[in-house]
């Protein structure tokens, strides 16, 4: 299938190497275009100048770009891919943001005969070079069912979840779920260091028992080691909790954990962990 994608980040780039590798033609943009120069050496595929030029003629456009504003630039600016767009060709867009822009841009795509998919993932860095991503979608079945096949080349798990914007709000689920467990797991570390037991020893067990989880097993030595270079930073993690409490005001949800550890969080960055990974909660405590 002829295929773009914009935005060659640390999720993006391995996406778009997928594509390529299961044999899609693949056009792809970078604002920085030092790196999707690197891409066309590694994999077979063209670049583009603009995103409207990269999305030209492609029956499925991918975006993966930072948040909101980002995902407006590219997606409905003036070199925007919507301007160029074929008439029944579809934007899976990647990025974690607002369902309120999936929405936005839902609209708007269907005013102009096209398609869109929100469908942002979980499974970081690893996850995407891996190309075992979950996907969380939101959109119309025929549109998914036509995607999913090309989607499959990076992920584990892709699911349609409902109308535009579903895909968001399940992403905003599991980052709820994942900012309490975090929190939950670095008072479990710090306790065992207070206490004078053998973290690694303590966590060696209990990570096979009702406590375990996937931060548990991946995380718990760097935790107890310190080391927070480990995939999603506390930067993202903001942004995602953000716009999760946002919508939690709009919809009645109460999230008082995840707030509160949203402004955990905010002490992190202020100790100058914001590239650090959202395991590095443990170091406010610890400190
Ligand atoms: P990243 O490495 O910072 O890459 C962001 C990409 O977006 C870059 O290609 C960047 O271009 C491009 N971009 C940003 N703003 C742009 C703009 N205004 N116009 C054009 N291009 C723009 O980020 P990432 O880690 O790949 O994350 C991408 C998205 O996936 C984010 O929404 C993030 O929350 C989500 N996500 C990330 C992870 C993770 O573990 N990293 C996991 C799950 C979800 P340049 O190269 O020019 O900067």
């Amino acid at each position: 299938m002829k295929v773009a994608f914009i935005g060659l980040g640390v999720m993006g780039y391995p996406m778009a190497g997928h594509l390529a590798n299961a044999g899609h033609d693949v056009t792809v943009y970078n604002r920085t275009t030092a790196k999707a120069d690197k891409w066309c050496q590694e994999y077979k595929g063209a670049r583009a100048i603009t995103p409207a030029e990269a999305a030209r003629n492609a029956e499925i456009v991918f975006s993966c770009v930072g948040n909101d504003d980002d995902l407006r630039q590219v997606v409905t600016g003036t070199q925007g891919v919507f301007s160029s767009m074929a008439q029944g060709a579809t934007l899976v867009d990647h990025t974690t943001a607002s369902a309120e822009v999936a929405r936005e841009l839902a609209v708007i795509a269907a005013d102009k005969g096209l398609c869109f998919l929100d469908a942002p993932v979980s499974g970081g860095q690893a996850g995407a070079e891996n190309g075992v991503l979950s996907i969380m979608i939101g959109g119309d079945e025929a549109v998914f069912d036509k995607a999913a096949p090309v989607i499959d080349c990076y992920a584990k798990s892709a699911k349609l979840l409902g109308p535009a914007g579903s895909g968001q709000l399940a992403k905003m689920v599991n980052q709820i779920c994942i900012a309490g467990l975090v929190q939950g797991l670095a008072e479990g570390v710090h306790f065992a260091k207070q206490a004078g037991l053998d973290a690694a020893a303590v966590f060696d067990v209990i990570q096979h028992g009702a406590a375990g989880s996937w931060q548990m097993i991946n995380r718990h030595q760097t935790m107890i080691d310190e080391q927070f270079d480990f995939g999603f930073a506390v930067d993202w993690m903001r942004k995602d909790l953000k716009i999760t409490l946002d919508e939690a005001r709009s919809n009645g949800a109460q999230l008082p954990v995840t707030a509160l550890v949203d402004q955990f969080y905010a002490e992190v960055q202020k100790m100058g962990g914001n590239r650090w990974d959202t395991s590095s909660l443990v170091k406010r405590l610890d400190s």
